[in-house]
């Protein structure tokens, strides 16, 4: 039997990954009663992670950032579309203002980070950043952070857009590795 707090976040990253979710599938695989499901769901639906649809819910746009909003760890403005969002264990969501400035948040938190979202560079939509593609040292300066962190749903893309404008390809876990390495292996880096 699995803890409600172990259910949310099964819920939470399932809602990422597949954007739509019926209450009847979620009750019969994590074997609860949707009753329980519903229960479960309110919170997600209080913070705006998702709202309800027949049968179901949907992933919610994520929300647009306020004027004031700045990246949580170099605090920059932040760009909804180069954004780098990290949810946490507690619920919290924390903003990066671009890939860059969020892998290495999420280095920083490592587990304590239940998903993180960002944004395909060519598509503008919103993917799971453990499973994306990394570019950097391309030629194409966005003005955000160096070294630049862009961010793809396919591999395939990533490399086209290498073959175009330059620059290396990286999965997850050597994006970070990579950032970290080049920002010589400190979590600083000034605002110029
Ligand atoms: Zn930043
Ligand atoms: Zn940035």
């Amino acid at each position: 039997m699995m803890l409600p707090i172990e259910r949310l976040n099964q819920i939470k990253k399932r809602i990422l990954a597949e954007k739509n979710i019926k209450i009847a599938d979620l009750s019969k695989d994590l074997q609860v009663s949707e009753m329980t499901i519903h229960r479960d769901l309110k919170p997600l639906i209080e913070e705006g992670l998702v709202v309800k649809t027949f049968g179901g819910i949907s992933l919610a746009n994520l929300p647009t950032t306020d004027d004031h909003e700045v990246c949580v760890y170099c605090s920059r403005a932040i760009h909804d579309t180069l954004s780098y969002r990290l949810i946490l264990s507690d619920n919290t969501i924390e903003i990066a203002c671009c890939a860059h400035c969020g892998l290495l948040r999420h280095k920083q938190l490592d587990d304590q980070v239940i998903q993180a979202i960002c944004y395909d560079f060519l598509r503008q939509t919103t993917i799971s950043a453990q499973r994306s593609f990394f570019v950097m040292d391309t030629s194409i300066d966005l003005g955000c952070c160096q070294p630049q962190v862009l961010s793809f749903e396919w591999e395939e893309h990533a490399q086209k857009f290498v073959k175009g404008f330059g620059g290396d390809v990286y999965a997850f876990n050597d994006a970070i590795t990579t950032v970290f390495k080049k920002m010589n292996g400190t979590c600083k880096h000034d605002h110029t």
